[in-house]
């Protein structure tokens, strides 16, 4: 089991700031480096291209940003890993992960339910990869010599399924297996421990935690991040030095945040579980003493986030995220304050009917990020609104259709 502690948190990434006569970050915002000697300036940019860390001479911001080396370092502290590549979001992480992996015109294997826009980017063949979809325990079946990695993520976005993270490993052999972590945080699960060959973050939730930053992350061995930096370097993707400074700057309170919001968020689920509107909840560790145990072994906590059907099924759900006032109705999760959104009309907008149904991503299922106000407020908000849900007349110009099939913008090129 992991060992994340608040002193980590709060110096990773700092260790040399005494040494430089500072109390506070530095953020470097050049864009390029003064190079007087020319040999130098070679030689940097050739190890930079090739995929190292660190040169003598950042040369130019694609290369390398110190602000962001520096955040990267601290991550790559908190997951236990040699390293850690830092990219303009949690899907420019991912995109990194297929072509450094080389996966165009190979396969990948994947468990759903997970992000809605991962499942499309897998699914709809634009990296030029196949995905094959799968179970978390028939992932030994689903593998052959064609296959890339292996995606997971755990607690799964929407419904809060935990994968089997050591399992999947033992049945992936000698094929990676990426996991997205974005739930759960290196506070509460810790990845790489468990034989993973990969962490991916999508940074502008818990990590940034404040709202206000897109990033992502990637943790690994030196081996990997040296692959993912020859593509951030060539593609681009870069985080910027403000999001890397901001998301330092939050890493100290992480602890803090997630076991705050942790507390309240197991406080409504029980609250939610007693609610006559309601026919389930999800959240870890919940359904079935498989994953009950698996939280004990995997995780410290279930984290911050939570889901639940609605009996009304959508009319319900809609009615809901136009009546709650202290929650935003708003996509996206992580954050101090409490947000609440639809999945299958929103985040999971992008995935097929049949990856929605396998997913078991209803239309009465409204998913919460629990922030840190105090939970009886949370639960006024709540329960008034889940009142007028059940209360509200139907609303003709609201209906389920448009969560069927037709998506205009879903690229499908496999
Ligand atoms: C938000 C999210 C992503 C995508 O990250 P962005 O920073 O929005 O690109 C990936 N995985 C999970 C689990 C997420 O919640």
């Amino acid at each position: 089991m992991s060992s994340y502690n608040h002193t980590l948190g709060v110096h990773a990434g700092r260790e040399d700031l005494r040494e430089l006569g500072v109390h506070a970050l530095p953020v470097d915002l050049s864009t390029t480096y003064p190079l007087q000697d020319l040999g130098t300036g070679t030689a940097s940019l050739d190890a930079l291209v090739a995929g190292d860390a660190e040169a003598d001479n950042p040369v130019y911001a694609r290369l390398l940003n110190p602000t962001v080396a520096r955040f990267e370092k601290a991550l790559a502290r908190m997951e236990a890993a040699e390293a850690a590549v830092g990219f303009a979001s949690g899907m420019a992480a991912l995109t990194a992960i297929v072509l450094a992996t080389q996966a165009r015109g190979r396969e990948i294997v994947a468990v759903r339910p997970i992000y809605g826009t991962s499942d499309h980017l897998l699914d709809s063949g634009l990296l030029g990869n196949s995905v094959k979809w799968t179970t978390a325990d028939k992932v030994a079946d689903a593998i052959t010599s064609e296959t890339a990695f292996v995606l997971i993520e755990t607690p799964a976005n929407p419904t809060l399924e935990l994968v089997d993270i050591a399992g999947v490993v033992r049945q992936a052999g000698d094929v990676p297996v990426v996991v997205d972590s974005t739930f759960a945080t290196p506070v509460l699960q810790r990845p790489l421990e468990q034989g993973a060959a990969m962490v991916l973050h999508s940074a502008t939730k818990f990590l940034g935690g404040h709202g206000d930053v897109i990033a992502g992350v990637v943790a690994c061995s030196e081996a990997m991040a040296a692959g993912l930096r020859q593509v951030r370097v060539a593609t681009g993707a870069l985080m910027h030095p403000w999001a890397a400074y901001l998301l330092h700057r939050s890493l100290p309170t992480l602890k803090l945040r997630v076991e705050r919001a942790q507390q309240t968020a197991s406080d409504l689920v029980e609250r939610l579980q007693a609610h006559p509107a309601i026919t389930r909840v999800f959240y870890p560790g919940r359904s079935g003493d498989t994953q009950h145990r698996l939280l004990e072994r995997q995780m410290n906590g279930g984290g911050c986030i939570l889901a639940f059907e609605l009996a009304e099924g959508y009319e319900a759900a809609s009615k809901v995220m136009r009546s709650v006032s202290l929650m935003t109705p708003a996509v996206s999760l992580g954050s101090v304050d409490t947000l609440i959104q639809h999945p299958a009309g929103l985040t999971h907008r992008v995935v097929s009917d049949a990856g929605r149904e396998s997913g078991g991503i209803g239309s009465g299922l409204l998913r919460l990020s629990v922030g840190l106000e105090e939970a009886d407020d949370l639960w006024e908000d709540l329960s008034r609104a889940l009142t007028a849900a059940r209360q509200a007349p139907t609303d003709p110009s609201s209906c389920a259709a448009p969560l069927r099939g037709e998506c205009p913008s879903v690229l499908k090129t496999a």
